[in-house]
């Protein structure tokens, strides 16, 4: 982990730089002409430049030895400045990833000194025509080929779909059929028979290059071969999703960030009615507020997850699904909300909230769609559900009663109702066997990361309040304003749970007629509902947080 002062220098440079060399006119341009700047790109990862690159590489190999919490912080301000130029980094760090768990000492030397010392650009090649979610359907083969008995190289075969960096990096981890099963190798540009594509006119992250990847008998030594071992790749890629999805997440984030903090100035200025449209409730309250709500508590839970990963408690895959999930539907949403908040002119070119709405579109499709990531929490928390004999969510529930009984503002309470009737949801799944329907599965997911985010966001509202909070972490919000959006975030969460639970439930034929009653009495449906008391207040203070007339509002009241 690097400290706190030289995270804060490499994001203020960070931010000096794109102010400089990146103003909204010139990444407008580069949209409109479809074009990645390559001379930003390197500058960003060339040692001698900005950097970026290093804070990833361990100090051993001459990196800064970052750890999960820095990597989120950067990833974040990355997006909120351009996504096509984050997803340019990122796909140097998603190419080391298979190095950095897979490797042998010697390759990890090579390579992971070679990105530190010469800025060098790496793609990761996974996905194929036929093989996008679905990485078992791989076609791309590996062929041994052997000098004397020994397997001294091998021959590639196939192709890759929608690399991003496919048509400038210097180097690709790319995954292949070996006989032993899939494994990463790694090829290095300009190697004979090895070709990409021209980049693909898509419709956001214009200033990334993705490209297709053909490969027709590309001759690789046997140390291209990560870790030496042939059939490890699924398991090697396996090992850092919790990582590589987290950062994903903080694209989300800091994509969301970055569409608000354009519709929130504009909408003190624009006069409709008499008045700014930041007065106006029915605006703030629907295009603002609800969004703020839904990052914050997603960034709690990256937060979370990061100090785990760093605090050495694996690679802890399904939270990392959860906080992608997450971030990246809210960034989304956050990027949609931001137009319509902008009116005709969000829907125009020349406002950065329509080049970010398309931008942040990416980041619930790569590394994992969203359906594969509710999949992945559903299938995941589904076995802690079977081993606890239904009582995983109960469980869950009662430390935030017990943080509620300290901090009652933080709306713990609340997130507790929605793990309890999460909790009742998932048995009445198992008893009628509905997890056989798909689309319960993957409800139970979305319902899943609700509820784990609200408790997650009362425990961060109350570590706050404490003065607890981890060094780095962000602190846009103070502790009355968190524990307000954390009440805001858990009472939409518990009544998602419980009734759209009894919605499907019922609707896969789960619950008779005869049970109907008290299985609406076990999903502790009047209480979700008496809690939504105070939620208009709340976003009231929010709203007034976020256009900072809060303290004049309570001196008024005074
Ligand atoms: C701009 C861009 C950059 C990319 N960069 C890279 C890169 O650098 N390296 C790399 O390897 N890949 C990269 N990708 C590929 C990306 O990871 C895949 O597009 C993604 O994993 C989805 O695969 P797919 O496109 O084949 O869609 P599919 O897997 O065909 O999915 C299509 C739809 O079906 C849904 N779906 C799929 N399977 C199921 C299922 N079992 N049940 C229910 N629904 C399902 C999906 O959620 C999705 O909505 C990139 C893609 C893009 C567009």
């Amino acid at each position: 982990m690097i400290a706190k002062k030289t995270l804060k220098l490499s994001l203020k440079s960070l931010r000096d730089f794109a102010k400089k060399r990146l103003p909204d006119e010139e990444l407008l341009a580069l949209d409109e002409r479809d074009e990645c700047p390559l001379e930003i790109v390197r500058h960003m990862c060339s040692p001698d430049q900005l950097g970026i690159q290093l804070l990833f590489i361990p100090e051993e190999f001459g990196g800064m030895g970052g750890g999960t919490f820095d990597v989120y912080c950067v990833c974040e301000e990355m997006a909120r400045i351009d996504l096509g130029i984050a997803t340019a980094v990122l796909a140097t760090f998603l190419g080391s990833d298979p190095i950095t768990v897979g490797a042998t000492p010697e390759q990890k030397k090579l390579w992971l000194s070679r990105i530190a010392n010469e800025g060098l650009l790496f793609a990761y090649g996974a996905t194929e025509p036929e093989a996008g979610s679905d990485l078992g359907a791989l076609r791309t083969t590996a062929d041994r080929v052997l000098q004397d008995g020994r397997v001294v190289g091998y021959k590639i075969n196939g192709n890759k779909q929608w690399i991003s960096n496919g048509g400038i990096a210097d180097a690709y981890t790319v995954l292949a059929n070996t006989p032993a099963g899939p494994s990463w190798f790694v090829v290095e540009k300009g190697t004979k028979g090895f070709t990409h594509d021209e980049p693909e006119d898509k419709h956001g992250i214009r200033l990334s290059n993705t490209a297709a990847l053909a490969f027709s008998d590309v001759y690789v030594d046997a140390d291209r071969l990560l870790g030496g071992v042939e059939g490890q790749g699924l398991t090697q890629a396996q090992a850092v999703f919790g990582y590589t999805r987290l950062m994903v997440a903080a694209f989300g984030l800091g994509a969301g960030w970055a569409a608000l903090d354009r519709a929130i100035p504009y909408s003190t200025k624009r006069i409709q009615a008499g008045a700014p449209l930041s007065e106006k409730q029915g605006y703030t309250h629907k295009l603002i507020v609800p969004h703020v709500a839904h990052l914050e508590a997603s960034r709690a839970f990256i937060e979370e997850t990061a100090e785990r990963i760093d605090a050495g408690e694996g690679s802890l895959n399904t939270e990392g699904a959860i906080a992608k999930y997450m971030a990246t539907e809210a960034g989304n949403a956050a990027a949609e909300a931001s137009i319509q908040a902008l009116g005709g002119y969000g829907y125009t070119h020349e406002y950065m909230v329509e080049k970010i709405s398309r931008d942040v579109r990416i980041t619930t499709i790569y590394e994992g769609t969203s359906e594969i990531m509710e999949m992945t929490i559903s299938r995941d928390r589904w076995q802690f559900h079977l081993k606890t004999r239904g009582q995983h969510y109960h469980e869950q529930a009662r430390p935030l009663e017990a943080l509620h009984a300290k901090h009652p503002n933080v709306g713990a309470d609340i997130a507790a109702l929605a793990l309890h009737a999460l909790a009742e949801v998932m048995e009445k799944a198992r008893v009628a066997h509905l997890t056989r329907h798909q689309h319960i599965l993957l409800r139970l997911g979305e319902w899943i990361a609700y509820a784990e985010c609200a408790g997650c966001l009362a425990r961060r509202a109350a570590r706050l309040a404490e003065g607890r909070l981890h060094e780095k972490a962000n602190l846009r919000f103070d502790a009355t304003a968190l524990a307000a959006l954390s009440r805001t975030f858990a009472r939409e969460a518990a009544l998602k749970v419980a009734e759209e639970g009894l919605r499907w439930i019922r609707g896969a034929g789960g619950v008779s007629d005869r049970d109907i009653a008290a299985f609406e009495t076990s999903l502790g449906l009047p209480a979700i509902h008496r809690a939504q008391a105070g939620l208009l207040p709340d976003m009231d203070y929010i709203a007034d947080v976020l256009y900072d007339r809060a303290a004049k509002r309570a001196a008024v009241a005074a």
